[in-house]
């Protein structure tokens, strides 16, 4: 059994290599709801559905969001009456938007994702972290701003002072998938806003403590590969590298995994994390993808 911390990018490119090397029925996914909120009507849980649709081999994968080949008939004539939405939702991911709406409603939020897993014949277990939705407020040098108006309207431009959310309670089930894996694999996801909410919850990084957890640094170089972790990570005082990574993980880690392009600080991580390997971490490809993943499979002792 294995357990992976996932947002909705990087973890995602290389859940397509892990579910080539495991079982997908060992897998065990915790998935960051912080970016969690309601849009047009529909409750829109980013990470959670790209990562469905990563496991049932429907995403986007140029994207990381929403379905390969969907339309978009509602959105534009949502767009034509003068209802535009600030997300892009393409007409089959808002059908599975509307059903976990309404499971939702009837049942919490893990219980819907377990429902929508089932049907789209995915036999890894999906968790979210939290039923409860997080409130999150990026301070930028245009003013506070809502995660999805700084990421979409403001193409994450302005630049960030502070990040804070609330904190959630975990979702039933986490701290015991942890407890009973082989290993955690936290994948090379946005340290602040999709690790970091999941490491939050009490009692997850006292359970990481005791179990065997590796990580893929998100950061090559001086830079994240997409997105803006590089910029959260700047606004809390965290060296924006593999070695700032591995800071934020040095209480749990026992393996650090960084990329070829990070040879040099190979030494500085070790100083933070017992063990480190270096290889290709860019995951451009299914190949690529698949490497990483049996490099991880194969270091779990
Ligand atoms: P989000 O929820 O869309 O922000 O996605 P995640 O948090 O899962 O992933 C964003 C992070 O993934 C960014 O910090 C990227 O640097 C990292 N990332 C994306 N693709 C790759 C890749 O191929 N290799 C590595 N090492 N990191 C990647």
């Amino acid at each position: 059994m294995i357990t992976v911390l996932s947002g909705g990018t990087g973890t995602p490119k290389l859940l397509q290599g892990l579910k080539e090397v495991v079982d997908p029925s060992d897998l065990t996914i915790i998935v960051n709801t912080l970016e969690n909120d309601y849009f047009s009507g529909v409750y829109v849980s980013a990470d959670i559905d790209t990562v469905m649709y990563t496991m049932s081999d429907m995403i986007n994968d140029e994207l990381w969001y929403g379905v390969k080949n969907d339309t978009f008939i509602t959105h534009e004539r949502l767009e034509e009456i003068g209802c535009g939405e600030l997300l892009r939702i393409g007409d089959i991911d808002r059908a599975t938007k509307i059903q976990k709406t309404q499971l939702m409603e009837k049942y919490g939020l893990c219980k819907a994702c377990e429902i929508q897993a089932k049907n789209m014949g995915i036999s890894s277990r999906i968790i979210p972290m939290s039923e409860e939705d997080s409130e999150i407020k990026i301070i930028t040098d245009i003013g506070e701003l809502e995660f999805h108006d700084f990421l979409i309207k403001h193409q994450s431009a302005p630049e960030v002072l502070d990040l804070k959310f609330s904190k959630v309670n975990p979702a039933e089930g986490i701290i015991d998938s942890i407890k009973n894996s082989n290993a955690v694999i936290i994948g090379p996801s946005n340290p602040i806003t999709s690790i970091s909410p999941i490491l939050s919850l009490d009692g997850v990084r006292d359970a990481l403590k005791d179990a065997y957890v590796i990580a893929v640094s998100p950061i090559i170089g001086s830079d994240s590969v997409s997105g803006p972790a590089s910029k959260f990570m700047k606004a809390l005082d965290i060296e924006v590298s593999s070695v700032g990574v591995a800071s934020l993980y040095d209480d749990f880690l026992d393996l650090m995994v960084i990329d070829n392009k990070d040879e040099d600080k190979k030494i500085k991580v070790n100083q933070i994390i017992n063990k480190v390997i270096v290889t290709n971490t860019i995951m451009n490809n299914l190949d690529a993808k698949i490497n990483l993943a049996e490099i991880i499979i194969d270091s779990i002792p």
